[in-house]
């Protein structure tokens, strides 16, 4: 287990799915966890019991992360209770699929707004305080479908793709200041977003993985989590599939 002790973690959608088993991982480990979720507050309050249970501290806060005005009220609200921010994961996303000539100029839009301006806006809040500490860690969920692309999913592909852009370009920018920027890439992950996915396409993207089964939200989770420890301290710019093969 990761030692994360004394550190405070910022989850971006850390009410369900990966987001949650990442708050549990980083509990585990003796981090405060504060996460953001955008609607769901039952299942947040759930995250927080869950992380308390474990023995550490627990913060939720509703918040949409493409808009800059509640993110800035997050980061303030998890300063005022916890004073730092050691450890951000950008994790909150959505999809809105549909093949390019159905797609709506709203779909796009909203998956790049959330996953990728939201990662963005994000990381500028963080960063201020993290370039003044001299050390952060950084990680971006990016997905198999940023590294591979997907039919029907053109926005999220994008947005997904873009994250590994912004990654290795955040890597460049803030390495001699300490912090690391890392992504991580799961492939067909066990989780509210795969479910609402229908049985046809389910069964084709599971006949694509080497390993023939799903992952588990942990089995993402304990990765973010490595990249995020003292283990990593040299890591950086990196994306790090976690898809049992799926992206090779
Ligand atoms: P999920 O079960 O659908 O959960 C999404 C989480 O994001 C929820 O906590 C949700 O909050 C939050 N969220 C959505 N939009 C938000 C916004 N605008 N602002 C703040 N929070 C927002 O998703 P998941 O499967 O765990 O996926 C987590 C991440 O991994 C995503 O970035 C996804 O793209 C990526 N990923 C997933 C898979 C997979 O197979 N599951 C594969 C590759 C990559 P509420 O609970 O309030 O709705």
């Amino acid at each position: 287990m990761m030692d994360f002790t004394g550190k405070t973690a910022v989850v971006t959608g850390g009410s369900r799915g990966i987001g949650r088993a990442v708050c549990l991982e980083l509990a585990r480990g003796g981090a405060n966890v504060a996460l953001c979720y955008a609607g769901n507050e039952t299942a947040a309050r759930e995250t927080v019991q869950a992380v308390e249970a474990l023995g550490a501290n627990a913060l939720a806060v509703r918040c949409d992360v493409s808009d800059g005005g509640q993110v800035s009220g997050l980061i303030d609200a998890v300063l005022h209770v916890f004073q730092r921010i050691d450890i951000l994961v950008n994790n909150a996303g959505v999809t809105r699929d549909n093949l390019l000539v159905r797609m709506s100029e709203a779909d796009f839009d909203a998956v790049i707004d959330a996953n990728l301006k939201g990662t963005f806006l994000c990381v500028k809040a963080v960063s201020r305080l993290m370039l003044k500490q001299r050390c952060g860690r950084i990680v971006n969920l990016s997905s198999v479908v940023g590294l591979r692309g997907n039919a029907g999913q053109v926005n999220y592909a994008a947005s997904k793709a873009g994250i590994i852009g912004m990654t290795k370009s955040l890597a460049r920018e803030l390495a001699g200041r300490g912090i690391t920027v890392n992504a991580v890439a799961p492939g067909f992950i066990d989780t509210d977003m795969t479910a609402a996915m229908p049985e046809a396409a389910r069964a084709a993207v599971l006949a694509a993985v080497p390993m023939a089964r799903m992952g588990a939200a942990e089995d993402v989770a304990r990765a973010v989590a490595f990249l995020a420890s003292d283990d990593a301290a040299y890591i950086t710019g990196q994306v790090l599939a976690v898809d049992g093969g799926m992206a090779m």
